[in-house]
């Protein structure tokens, strides 16, 4: 039973549903944000109360926004957060003053090439306050005196993370990860959370699962560290590992292989990707996102990375252009499909011994060959079978073969079955590396 996949029209809308959520690295807008994937899944919420140690850092306090705006001259506002989250400097401390033009340009973000677009920005690690607002509407400012208001606080509370373990018949994990941190970013940040909640589903309505899938719903960087602090010695055995982010933009289907590179992960994932069509393949580097914790030497999981558009390549990166146009119905439907395959690839792939290795096993007697006729469709079972019974030395994996044959491994996995079935064929059990 694989029933219930989430339509492209579907995953939009839940963007589209999570987008008004003012979230940042703490607070209420990612709890509404793991709420509503709750409503779908066991998500399971954790509290890390700020002051933490989580391995080398510390989590910060929890932000709280009650208002935040600027009044001009005249008294009329600005800008003001209650428009849009991205307004206000993510993690601004509280200030109430009047000042200057002069006196508050450095406080204002903007992007001059891009004049009608408000930058996303944050400083979760530099106490002070600012506003993005369009360029356009900066230099557009009058002289004269400038109220602004933040009425924001940085108390103790806790980061808040969501956790959703499908458990599975065999000792391995398959780990997706997605951040949850980003007020008003539909591609970077929503379609990672709506694909994630989307697979979850699917994986959850199979009647039995092979591995064991964790699902971590984090705040970027901080959520993640937090997650791998209270496993550090406790790891699971992570057979696998995606992050997801980015899957709704233009750009093709994208792995960032693990730090390790041709890992069970990225094999399976650049295999499928191979097979669906126009897709990227980038070798690991120290920069992007959770990644680059869960492949930190110390832990060195199997981690890469499935989006499209790379972050900071695509103008809309990090700006109010990230909305709800730019990330398409088809696309997150096309990412989810890939994942689904990918996942049926890691649930499938195996490796066997040929229990009849000297010469060719006669398959007519056994009932595994069908006999004059043939259609097209049982020309590639047979084919199958003979790739299957040559591959199976013990070592080789179904995938490996499909590399060869250019056979997929859901065939493949059948011809094996039906090996198995008639007494020619058995599992090797070796752990995927
Ligand atoms: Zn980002």
């Amino acid at each position: 039973m694989d029933g219930s996949l989430r339509s492209g029209r579907e995953l939009h809308d839940f963007v589209a549903a999570l987008f008004p959520f003012p979230r940042s690295l703490t607070g209420d807008g990612v709890r509404r944000t793991l709420d509503a994937v709750a409503s779908r899944v066991p998500l399971v919420q954790h509290e890390v109360p700020s002051g933490t140690e989580v391995l080398d850092w510390v989590v910060p306090p929890e932000w709280v926004v009650r208002e935040a705006w600027i009044a001009g001259p005249d008294g009329r506002r600005v800008v003001d957060v209650a428009d849009s989250p991205l307004h206000l400097l993510g993690y601004s401390v509280p200030t109430r003053q009047t000042l200057s033009r002069e006196d508050l340009l450095p406080h204002l973000h903007s992007l001059p090439d891009r004049p009608d677009w408000t930058p996303f920005r944050t400083s979760y690690y530099t106490p002070q306050w600012g506003f993005c607002l369009p360029h356009r509407l900066l230099a557009s400012l009058p002289p004269g005196g400038y109220e602004v208001c933040v009425d924001s606080e940085l108390r103790p509370g806790s980061l808040t993370y969501g956790e959703l373990v499908l458990p599975g018949r065999e000792p391995g994990e398959v780990l997706v990860s997605t951040h949850v941190c980003h007020p008003e970013q539909a591609n970077d940040n929503l379609s990672g959370i709506a694909v994630a909640t989307a697979l979850a589903e699917h994986l959850q309505s199979l009647a039995s699962r092979r591995w064991t899938y964790r699902f971590l719903f984090v705040p970027g960087t901080l959520g993640s560290l937090a997650w791998l602090a209270s496993r550090r010695d406790d790891l699971p055995p992570v057979r696998a590992g995606l992050v997801l982010t980015g899957l709704g933009d233009p750009a093709p289907i994208t792995w960032k292989r693990s730090r390790r590179g041709g890992t069970w992960a990225d094999r399976v994932v650049e295999h499928v990707l191979a097979r669906r069509g126009e897709h990227r393949v980038l070798d690991f580097s120290p920069y992007g996102y959770d990644e680059r914790q869960y492949c930190s030497p110390g832990f060195d999981l199997p981690v890469g990375r499935l989006g499209r558009g790379v972050h900071g390549e695509y103008p809309e990166y990090h700006t109010s252009a990230d909305d709800l146009a730019l990330v398409g119905e088809e696309r997150l439907e096309e990412a989810l499909l890939a994942l689904v395959e990918v996942t049926g690839v890691l649930e499938r792939d195996r490796t066997y011994r040929n229990l009849s290795p000297y010469g060719e096993p006669q398959l007519g007697r056994r009932g595994l060959y069908r006999s004059i006729g043939a259609s097209l469709d049982s020309k590639a079972a047979e084919l199958a079978l003979l790739w299957v019974l040559s591959g199976s030395d013990g070592r080789t994996s179904l995938l490996d073969v499909a590399g060869r044959s250019g056979l997929a491994v859901s065939t493949l996995a059948d011809a094996a079955e039906q090996l198995v079935a008639a007494g020619l064929l058995e599992e090797v059990l070796v752990p995927p590396a």
